[in-house]
Order: structure tokens, then sequence, then C-alpha cells
């Protein structure tokens, strides 16, 4: 490890990754930081990726893809289902990944494109000289670092410091996450499509996942939206979600962890320093899907560190471009979200339950969601009215 870099990257998840990547590609002496020893483990997702996003960054392997699925089914809480396949949702549904793997061969891909990684080497705080981010302090092996940079990015995900540090609110309200839980189960039939159970029977402001990863096991897992808990653990309602659907179910693995549901934040971007991933709250307010928007928004962050050293200027000036290009993208793909979200919030299971209805006699496996939405909203425009806005 040096004493000064380009480009310091904090946290080796898919925008740290491809952050680095896209800088090093560009001729950047790059450094890429990963606090834990091993890139990718624990692993806190679903692993739910779209299969054309994902080729946009890295050619799929059968070394990370668990599973390849047809498409996806959606259960009103009175089962009535509506089916939706791969190809309709261009490509939104696709694959579940075996992440463990698929982090690391980004790493991979970073390094080889030149940059350093470094594993077990925590950020524990900024350097700054005039308001100006000019490095990080950094804790490796016990020891303590000063590693100099002309841009830092922070990509260290959910629980992000990096932002905070550098003068960035990245708070997130009781409203603005998801508290999920997770098992990797074995001894069921996985199916081969990705199913979202949604109503309050299941879990308050969320959904039930069910992403196959094999024939015989599945990620079952759902969140559980912080401002309507109460009392309520994510955990306990996936115990019983299982005793109650899969009750043959063996878990082989668990995991806890926040998704950020708040949409577009303020400010990604400072002197010196830019936010990618859920560190910069990039993650779909729908969804909780947040892999693809990273990287998506990782590429773009590199492509301005490039542009920043040609110009020899990392001011926020030079940087801000980092913002507005993600903002046009999926800033506006995250605001869409987040009216749908706000919206099934206030649905009640019976209301959920009418919607499934009425796509009675239409054929939705032909149909991605954005062309659903129009279509349940003419029929249900009272339950639907706040979704108006987005069909003028
Ligand atoms: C239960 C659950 C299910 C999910 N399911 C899906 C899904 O199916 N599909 C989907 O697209 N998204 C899903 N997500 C969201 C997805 O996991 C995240 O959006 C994605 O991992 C964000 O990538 P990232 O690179 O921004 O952050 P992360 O992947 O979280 O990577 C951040 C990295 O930074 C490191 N780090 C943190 N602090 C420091 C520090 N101080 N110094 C050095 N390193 C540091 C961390 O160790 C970590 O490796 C899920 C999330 C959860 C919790």
């Amino acid at each position: 490890m040096k004493n000064r870099y380009d480009v310091i990257v904090v946290g080796a998840g898919p925008a740290g990754s491809i952050t680095a990547k896209t800088a090093a590609s560009g001729g950047l002496d790059v450094l890429l930081i990963e606090k834990r020893q091993e890139i990718g483990d624990p692993v806190r997702c679903a692993e739910g990726v779209g299969k054309e996003d994902l080729k946009k960054h890295i050619e799929p392997d059968p070394r990370w893809i668990a599973a390849e699925v047809k498409g996806s089914k959606i259960l009103a809480p009175d089962g009535t289902e509506i089916k939706m396949s791969e190809e309709a949702s261009s490509g939104k549904a696709g694959y579940t990944l075996e992440r463990k793997v698929f982090d690391r061969a980004l790493a991979q891909q970073a390094a080889m494109a030149g940059a350093e990684v470094m594993v077990k080497t925590r950020a524990t705080g900024l350097l700054r000289n005039n308001g100006k981010v000019t490095g990080i302090n950094a804790m490796y092996m016990g020891e303590t670092h000063e590693i100099k940079a002309d841009i830092v990015i922070g990509a260290d995900g959910v629980e992000s410091k990096v932002g905070r540090w550098g003068g960035i609110d990245t708070s997130l309200k009781p409203g603005d996450i998801d508290t999920c839980a997770q098992f990797l189960v074995s001894n069921i039939d996985a199916g081969e499509y990705s199913m979202f159970y949604l109503g309050e029977k299941y879990t308050p402001g969320g959904y039930v996942w069910v992403f196959p990863k094999g024939k015989n096991t599945a990620n079952v897992g759902l969140g559980l939206l912080g401002s309507k808990s109460g009392n309520v653990r994510a955990i306990t309602l996936l115990e019983n979600f299982l005793k109650n659907y899969m009750p043959h179910a063996k878990i082989l693995e668990m995991v806890v962890g926040g998704v950020p549901v708040s949409g577009p934040i303020k400010q990604t971007v400072t002197d010196g320093l830019m936010l990618v991933g859920d560190a910069a709250r990039q993650s779909d307010p729908l969804t909780g899907g947040g892999i693809i928007n990273g990287m998506d928004a990782g590429k773009m962050a590199g492509e301005v560190c490039i542009k920043a050293k040609e110009k020899g200027d990392y001011s926020v000036k030079t940087l801000k471009e980092y913002e507005d290009k993600w903002r046009a993208t999926i800033g506006k793909e995250l605001s869409k979200s987040l009216v749908v979200k706000n919206m099934l919030l206030k649905l009640t299971d019976e209301q959920l339950n009418q919607l499934a209805h009425s796509l009675k006699g239409i054929d939705t496996s032909k149909m991605a969601l954005p062309t659903l939405l129009p279509i349940l909203f003419k029929r249900n425009p009272k339950i639907l009215w706040e979704l108006r806005t987005l069909f003028v």
C-alpha cells in the first residue's frame, strides 16, 4: 500500500469494484479497500438480478450464477397470481447470483484493470484540507495509515460512514429503511420463478421473496419497513412464513440486514468525494434491489474520476457531473418507484386482492411492470389515484 493514489475506493461491493475497475481502466492509480477479510462474505442479499442489466458490466459466468429463472410471479394476499416472463420484464428478472463468488469476480476485474486491492483494511476517517477531502485514515493489521488521494469514493454500503465524515447527510428515517431477514433454505420445491408475496398478512410495508438457487434450494426472505414494524421482528415474521408455507424447509444460512428505501437523497458529492451504491441510497425503494444501480452508478463515478484527472480539478464543480448523470437516469427510476411504494403502503390486503382480480382475462405473462401499471390504473382509478402523476 502506497501513501498516495489518484482514487481511493472504500468498500469492495459491486458499486466499489465497478468504480475502481472503470477508473483503473482509464489509467488512474486506484486503491480499493475492503474491511472484511473476504470480499463478498458474509452475504447480505437475496442475490436476484436482471440478465440484461448485468451483461452491461460483466459476462455471465456459471461460477457465480446459482440459478436462472423464467420470470417473476407476484402473489396477492389471497393467492391470486400475476405472472411475468423474464423477457417481458426487460431482463429485470433472470439470475440468482452466488454473491460470494460474484463480488470477488468484480474485485478481480478491478485488480486486472490495474487497481490495487487491500482486504482487512478499514477506512476510519477522512483527511481534509481547507474543507476538501484529500484522503483517508485506514486501519490495516492494527496499524493506522494516512493515505492521500485526489478523489475518495464512499462505496461502503448501507451503513456508510464516509458520506457522514464528508459532511453529506445520508441519514435514514425509520420509513426510509427496510429491515430484512432471509434464510437460505433447502428441502423445498424452489420452482422456476422468482416469487413475491404481497400483503400485511406476511409483512407490514414490505414483501416476502422466494428466489430459487437450485431445484430444492432458495433464498426466502422478507423486508419490514422501519416505520411499520412496531414491536414485530422481521425474523419472527419469516419464521411464521416458513412454518405456514414451507413446513419442511431446512435452514442452511441466515442473513439480516438493512436496505435503504428512501429514494434519491439531496447530495452525493462534495469536494474530493463521491458516494456510490447503497452509500448514496441508490437502491430501489420499491424492490430494494441495489446491485445493478450500484454498478451503473459506479461506472458513472469512475468515468467522472477520469475526466477530473484530465482537468486536474477535483472540486464539486467537476464531480457534480456524476451527480447530474445518476439523477437523470437511476434517480428518475427511484423517484417513480417511490411513488408506487408510497401508494402500495396505503393499500389494505383486500385492495391488493382487488387489483390482482382486476387483471382477470389479461395475459400478464407477456408484460413487464411498466406496461402492467397503466392497465391496473385504468381498471382501478380510485384505489390507484396517487399513481396518476406517473402517466401524464
Ligand atoms: C436481505 C437483503 C436482500 C437483498 N436482495 C437484493 C436482491 O435480490 N437484488 C439486489 O439487486 N439487491 C438486493 N439487496 C441490496 C443489495 O445487497 C445492495 O444494494 C448492494 O449490495 C449494494 O452494493 P454496494 O456496493 O453499494 O454495497 P455493499 O455490497 O454493501 O458493499 C459495501 C462494502 O463496503 C465495505 N465497507 C463498509 N465500511 C467500510 C470501511 N469503513 N472500510 C472498508 N470497507 C468498508 C463492506 O464490508 C462491504 O463489503 C438486498 C439487501 C439485503 C439486506
